[in-house]
């Protein structure tokens, strides 16, 4: 899997939005460059409770031959609920259609979770910079991505995807 956040939409004669990358993607296991195999159809809730079919392209790797979904930032990967339905739900705002007990599984993951999440950041930053960060003083990367505003969850999912984190250990205990 792939998250992207430049991306273009358009709507077809299907009634779909078909989504396709500004960019050129990259394997998030080896680099390597990505061509488009196929395309499936994915379904998200939106905030105001409509359900939108995105079509969606598959890329093949070229090196080690991974299919890798192309999902954009606006999907969050294994829910049916959009990033922004996601978010607003577990910082508490109460625009999701989602029912009550969902939201509650969300804000308990997000809770279990977060420590996960900064450790994934930090070691991020620690191969960005070739060094390790220093645990006296390092920015809570995690918390300042959420208190950046919103967007924050998309960004999180981009980073931890896109750099080849154990996604299923993240996301698929959420329904
Ligand atoms: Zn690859």
């Amino acid at each position: 899997m792939v998250i992207i956040s430049r991306y273009e939409i358009i709507f077809n004669s299907r009634g779909e939005y078909a989504v396709k990358s500004v960019n050129p993607s990259i394997c998030p296991i080896c680099g390597g460059s990505l061509f488009v195999r196929d395309s499936r159809l994915r379904i998200c809730i939106r905030e105001d409770g409509h359900t939108v079919f995105y079509r969606i392209r598959r890329l093949r790797c070229k090196e080690c031959a991974k299919i890798h979904t192309e999902l954009p930032d606006c999907i969050m990967p294994f829910k049916r609920y959009g990033a922004a339905c996601v978010e607003n739900a577990v910082d508490g705002h109460n625009i999701c259609p989602a029912e009550e007990s969902t939201v509650r599984r969300w804000k308990r993951w997000l809770q279990t979770r977060s420590g996960v999440f900064e450790e994934m950041l930090t070691a991020q930053w620690q191969n960005q910079h070739l060094r390790p960060a220093n645990i006296l003083s390092a920015p809570l990367f995690f918390q300042e991505l959420r208190n950046a505003g919103a967007g924050w969850l998309s960004k999180l999912t981009r980073h931890i995807v896109n750099c080849g984190y154990g996604l299923h250990t993240c996301f698929a205990f959420c329904p």
